[in-house]
């Protein structure tokens, strides 16, 4: 198989999928703060994806976003209400319309996304003050993560194809925001995961890896390897941010 790859999608130029991808407009900025490791892991994974799918977002790599002067022009315009995905107790559930339309005052509300492993969340969010200091927001899934090929670890765990999918539901039905393309996000993540059990089937087909998917019983769970966005109904011990 060709292995030039897509600088778009980042997947191999033969299995692109740029085609079959409608960026759709929202009023929310998603903002997708990726770890490095994720970015080399992940570069394929659904991160990217999901940013090209939404029209109105941006990808940053890095640990320090403290330092990262596009990141803090985005929290300090006055003309924007961010606030920071991560659940737990101070977080408020958008699911629940815990953040009405009339508190943004006109302001655009900017999503930050800590698209990493729980250990990778945790650093990014310990070497930027910055981030810690925002706002945080939540939501509740309307379904468990379709994942088949990762093995989640627990209920929760969810692709970034589906946490930007349960956003928009959960900011629709707050007012905050439209979602014009509903099924998008979702048919995407099955096709992908479609292709990929086929590659997971066939020992010939490497799929977009080097190297060939494990079988199942080859599979295992490492903790660093989950990822970080929990479903707020079950979430793993928050990580601590000392
Ligand atoms: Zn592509």
């Amino acid at each position: 198989m060709s292995r030039l790859t897509c600088y778009r999608c980042f997947w191999p130029q033969s299995l692109c999928w740029c085609a079959s991808i409608t960026p759709m407009p929202t009023r929310t900025r998603f903002v997708f703060l990726m770890h490095p490791k994720e970015f080399k892991h992940e570069k394929a994974g659904t991160g990217r994806l999901t940013h090209l799918c939404l029209g109105n977002s941006e990808i940053h790599m890095g640990l320090n976003f403290d330092a990262d002067g596009a990141v803090q022009e985005l929290i300090t315009d006055p003309a924007n209400f961010p606030v920071l995905v991560y659940p737990g107790p101070a977080a408020r559930n958008l699911t629940t319309g815990a953040l009405a339309p009339a508190e943004l005052g006109g302001r655009r509300l900017v999503l930050f996304l800590l698209d990493g492993t729980w250990s990778g969340a945790r650093k990014m969010l310990r070497l930027s003050p910055s981030l810690q200091k925002l706002p945080r927001v939540m939501f509740t899934p309307t379904a468990p993560s379709r994942f088949l090929i990762k093995q989640q670890p627990q209920d929760g765990c969810l692709s970034t194809l589906e946490t930007a999918h349960e956003l928009l539901l959960a900011l629709t039905s707050s007012g905050l925001d439209t979602y014009p393309l509903p099924a998008q996000l979702l048919d995407l993540f099955a096709r992908m995961q479609a292709f990929q059990m086929k590659c997971a089937a066939d020992p010939a087909l490497a799929g977009y890896r080097r190297r060939a998917f494990r079988t199942p019983e080859q599979r295992v769970l490492s903790p660093n390897r989950r990822r970080y966005i929990p479903a707020p109904s079950a979430p793993p011990a928050p990580p601590s941010e000392k």
